[in-house]
């Protein structure tokens, strides 16, 4: 009795206060059967989906709300695995840690937030920054500021003069000793350390530069940079405070350690040997490519000044393999997590790298899987990434069929996070 009693309670409260929303879609992605389905009716009530239907339904309630999709192709709301969101590549980068506070920081998020959101990416992992990344998210979560889901790694762990190391380049009197408090260490306890204060800090996961990188001002952009104890100890902490890590690497004795240390993700992975690719397989270790990123830093060297003298010869060195990289991995069976590393390029841009995925052979249809259904598995969210019953409704939409024009990602027209509509 009290069942059926909450039961109708529910129905009524349901009917008299909740206006839904019917979404007619003409072109529907199921992610999870990697299948495209025609004419069906997706209902949104509050955050959630709650019902689809085939077809197009209409409401009996006069106070719900349809959405005409019906020359449109809807999808799950998109997720890019690696992406900066307190950044934006410049000529200004190097001399900004001198001349911006971090408000200015925080106001040049705003922008680049709502730019990700309405380019159809609901969610991002953001791998490094200063720690305005975990305000922005907090401040997204609450609903002050408009924005996809943010899980952030907040500071990269480097060590000394490593890719993480905030100080390199600069003259002995401004290059202090940064420590694990800062993301830089070089023991097992310094490691242990930087991991806990990142928790601290209010980080989702772990970032860690497994290898030189190409926008450091330093020499190299592949040596191996922390000894595999370290990475071990990283992985293990990260575990204990429920956090998983994504690891930096275009060389590829770094990225063995890494795999071997125990991250979940390699990111650029530009370097990787087919004996890497194997390890990956075998410790179910993902791929984010970063394709996109690659091209961008070997376009901006060679404009003159773009970027100091030292990082021209990494950024058109490592540039240009990823594309090839990741074509020889997917071929390979390697696990693909789509990843974009935006900020390095412009934000909004992300969805280029369905392109250049397509254009290195992956099907069209896999390339959304995996910026969808794969990546909600890979950050454990349950809820999002398929356009099912139950599910979060982030849902997008794109003029025309994917599968048949790929560039079609790059121009989302319609986007929904959590059943409230930013773009139509
Ligand atoms: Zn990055």
């Amino acid at each position: 009795m009290k069942k059926i009693l909450f039961l109708v309670a529910t129905i009524f409260s349901f009917s008299i206060t909740a206006q839904n929303t019917y979404l007619h879609c003409g072109k529907l992605i199921d992610t999870e059967n990697g299948i495209v389905l025609t004419n069906k009716t997706i209902v949104v009530s509050g955050n959630k989906i709650v019902s689809i239907h085939d077809g197009f339904v209409v409401p009996e309630n006069s106070e719900d709300i349809i959405i005409d999709l019906k020359d449109k192709t809807v999808m799950p709301g998109l997720i890019d695995m690696h992406v900066h969101i307190e950044e934006e590549l410049s000529p200004k980068r190097y001399i900004e840690p001198f001349t911006l506070n971090e408000a200015d920081v925080a106001f040049n998020t705003l922008e680049y937030a709502k730019t990700t959101l309405m380019a159809g990416f609901t969610t991002v992992r953001d791998l490094g920054g200063s720690g305005v990344n975990v305000s922005l998210r907090n401040a997204i979560n609450q609903g002050k500021v408009v924005g996809p889901r943010i899980l952030t790694a907040e500071k990269a762990i480097g060590t000394t003069g490593g890719h993480a190391d905030p100080t390199n380049g600069r003259s002995k009197v401004l290059m202090g000793d940064p420590g694990p408090k800062e993301g830089v260490v070089n023991s097992v306890d310094d490691a242990k350390k930087a991991v806990r204060q990142r928790y601290k800090n209010g980080a989702d996961m772990i970032k860690i530069t497994a290898t030189g990188g190409v926008l450091s001002v330093a020499r190299s952009g592949q040596n191996p940079q922390f000894t595999i104890e370290e990475i071990k100890a990283i992985c293990e902490t990260a575990k204990d405070y429920g956090m998983h890590v994504a690891a930096h690497a275009h060389g590829d004795e770094g990225m063995q350690r890494a795999i071997l240390g125990g991250v979940k993700t390699i990111e650029h992975g530009t370097l990787m040997s087919e004996k890497t690719m194997e390890l990956m397989k075998k410790h179910y270790v993902y791929y984010v490519p970063t394709i996109t990123a690659g091209k961008s830093v070997e376009a901006k060297a060679k404009i003159k000044g773009f970027f100091p003298e030292i990082i021209v010869p990494k950024a058109l060195a490592i540039g240009p393999k990823i594309q090839d990289t990741f074509g020889k991995a997917y071929a390979k069976g390697v696990n693909i997590a789509f990843g974009t590393d935006a900020g390095v390029f412009d934000h909004g841009e992300n969805g280029k790298e369905f392109g250049y995925m397509v254009e290195a052979g992956m099907p069209a249809i896999e390339t959304i899987q995996s910026a969808t259904i794969t990546n909600a598995e890979v950050l454990q969210l349950d809820s999002l990434g398929q356009i099912a019953v139950g599910f979060l409704a982030d849902i997008v939409a794109t003029d025309e069929n994917p599968i048949q024009n790929i560039h079609t990602m790059e121009n989302v027209v319609f986007v929904m996070k959590e059943g409230k509509v930013y773009k139509q």
